[in-house]
């Protein structure tokens, strides 16, 4: 389990309702809600929202958040999902305790109970095929007819549902279904599906059954035998709470649980499904569901964003019940907010250039001390060497500058971040013309921030490190994964693919890093001065050869 703080947030509708819920003393005084993945890929951002209201109702009320794996669509599902969600969720801070079911450990129960209603006469074996069963269902402004199966006899029906289990039916050829209404305005109620026969084998059951549960079926009643009391889920489903609420209605659950809606988490430049996503892997668009580009915890965590930078997004964006795009700018500076507080400050130059300081002696080596972290004194302090070898980077040095540039130009001076100033007596250039190096000299006095003899104003600070004593390193910076705010929304006929940012990743393979880094670990963050925050690649990062991610560059203004 990580440490991280998982703050109440302000009011919200489901806090008001929970807190009503109380005070009536509803559920005995209980609050139990459930994060109900299906393990058919791993978490993303939007997950972390639910995981973080679901877990964050718990702790707020002193309740229970069950781990609930909803896994009735074997085909789909892995245990490698289940094991990265179990990851996922620790890394984000929460814990289940001893509260991790599976749907699957419940199959024997709701069998039991689809023969109950079929005992009922509410529930029958429907033996059209996909496509009558569409016709039969009607649409929207079409009231649905009933199956000409709907008024099979108990006594049928429990036979059929009997051998349907037994598996001497092949798949597609019958389904149990609910008696409900096939004129209901919601079609969610006309006679929705309870089994069907899919014989694949289950990631946990293996042969043991080869009729599955439906999702809207297993869910209510997987809630009620946990005694959940808020069972807390996305806006799609609201049509589905009337057959919710029948699952619960009919059968004789141990307890009534009620199935509130909020507004699914979207954010710009990224897509939210793990069927999308699922895609990207597949196509090796992305090298995995871990790619730093992409919006799964996996992936944020390989980049470097911290668990608590996510659940300070999660309540910052708030639960809702209106649908809302939210800007990717916005979980980036919750990313900054929290790495600004916990970085370890560091020098490195991405694009060297060479600069050869001609008034120092070639073995030359002073040690300079600096902070760690500017406010943390806690976190020490770090050495750097000025020899007379270093690298700038490109960017800061102009030839021909524009009259605001303050950084290294011909003739100029400029002040090494933590060291000296030093001016430029001259540019080297190769055949081609590309500059190669730049011979400038040191002013003793300035050392450390102090001022010129004649207390000229130096206006530019640049960072920089030693040639000598440097480490080199590869970086990977990272754009968005989509290059337009809104990727599928996208013409009739194409996909959100259309929309990839083609330049999400760049490699730079010699960065030049200050030493300190040699002893850079997974734990930390560090913040590259002037340049933006990194972390050693979880994978590829070796101590022979180091790997940084960019995690997020510093916001314009820092
Ligand atoms: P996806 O569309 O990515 O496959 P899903 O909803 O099918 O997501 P589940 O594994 O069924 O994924 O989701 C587990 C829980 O996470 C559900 O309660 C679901 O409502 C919630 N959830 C999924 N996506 C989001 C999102 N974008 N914002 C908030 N909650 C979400
Ligand atoms: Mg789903």
């Amino acid at each position: 389990m990580n440490k991280v703080n998982t703050p109440v947030a302000g009011p919200n509708f489901l806090k008001q309702i929970i807190e009503k819920d109380l005070k009536e003393n509803k559920h005995e005084g209980r609050v139990v809600t459930r994060f109900p993945p299906e393990p058919n890929g791993y978490l993303h951002l939007g997950h972390a929202k639910a995981i973080c209201t679901n877990f964050g109702l718990a702790l707020d009320y002193n309740g229970q958040c069950h781990l609930r794996f909803d896994d009735t669509n074997p085909e789909t599902e892995e245990t490698e999902y289940v094991e990265s969600i179990q990851n996922d969720v620790k890394w984000l801070g929460f814990d289940w305790k001893q509260n991790k079911f599976y749907a699957s450990d419940y199959f024997q129960q709701l069998y039991d109970w689809a023969v109950l209603l079929i005992k009922n006469n509410k529930a029958y074996v429907c033996s059209l095929n996909e496509i009558e069963t569409r016709k039969y269902r009607g649409d929207f402004t079409t009231a649905g007819q009933n199956s000409p199966y709907r008024d099979r006899s108990v006594e049928e029906n429990l036979d059929l549902f009997s051998r349907m289990k037994a598996g001497e039916f092949s798949d597609g050829t019958h389904v149990l279904r609910a008696k409900i209404d096939m004129q209901s305005a919601n079609m969610n109620m006309r006679d929705p599906l309870l089994y069907r026969i899919k014989k694949v084998n289950h990631h946990r059951t293996g042969d043991k059954w080869c009729i599955y549960p439906m999702y809207d079926y297993a869910h209510p009643l997987s809630d009620a035998i946990e005694k959940i009391t808020h069972s807390i889920c996305t806006l799609e489903f609201q049509d589905h709470r009337p057959f919710y609420d029948w699952c619960i209605e009919n059968l004789p659950v141990p307890a009534q649980p009620h199935q509130y809606e909020f507004a699914r988490l979207n954010v710009t430049y990224v897509v939210m499904s793990k069927r999308k996503l699922l895609q990207l892997v597949k196509e090796k668009l992305v090298l995995g569901w871990d790619d730093p580009r992409m919006p799964t915890l996996s992936g944020m965590r390989r980049r470097g964003y911290t668990p608590q930078s996510i659940v300070n997004f999660a309540h910052r964006v708030g639960v809702a019940k209106a649908q809302s795009l939210i800007e990717f700018d916005i979980l980036e500076s919750s990313v900054r907010d929290d790495l600004d507080d916990v970085s370890h400050r560091a020098m490195a130059v991405l694009h060297p250039i060479k600069v050869t300081i001609q008034n120092l002696a070639s073995d030359f080596c002073e040690e300079l001390e600096t902070s760690v972290h500017p406010k943390k004194v806690e976190l020490g302090k770090r050495k750097l060497y000025f020899t007379k070898e270093i690298f700038i980077d490109e960017s800061d040095f102009k030839e021909n500058p524009e009259a605001d540039f303050f950084r290294l130009s011909p003739g100029k001076e400029v002040r090494l971040r933590n060291a000296y100033v030093i001016k430029c007596n001259e540019v080297i250039k190769d055949a081609s013309g590309k500059i190669t190096e730049l011979k400038c000299d040191y002013l003793p006095e300035t050392k450390a921030g102090k001022p010129t003899s004649d207390g000229r104003k130096i206006k530019g600070i640049i960072h920089w490190v030693s040639a000598k004593e440097c480490i080199d390193a590869e970086i990977r910076l990272y754009g968005r994964l989509c290059s337009v705010p809104d990727p599928e929304n996208v013409p009739d006929g194409q996909d959100f693919k259309i929309n990839l940012n083609p330049n999400s990743l760049s490699i730079i393979q010699n960065a030049k890093l200050e030493k300190n880094l040699a002893q850079a670990n997974l734990e930390n963050r560090y913040q590259f001065e002037r340049v933006g925050y990194f972390c050693l690649d979880n994978k590829d990062s070796k101590p022979e050869h180091l790997v940084f991610n960019m995690i997020v560059d510093l916001a314009t203004g820092h």
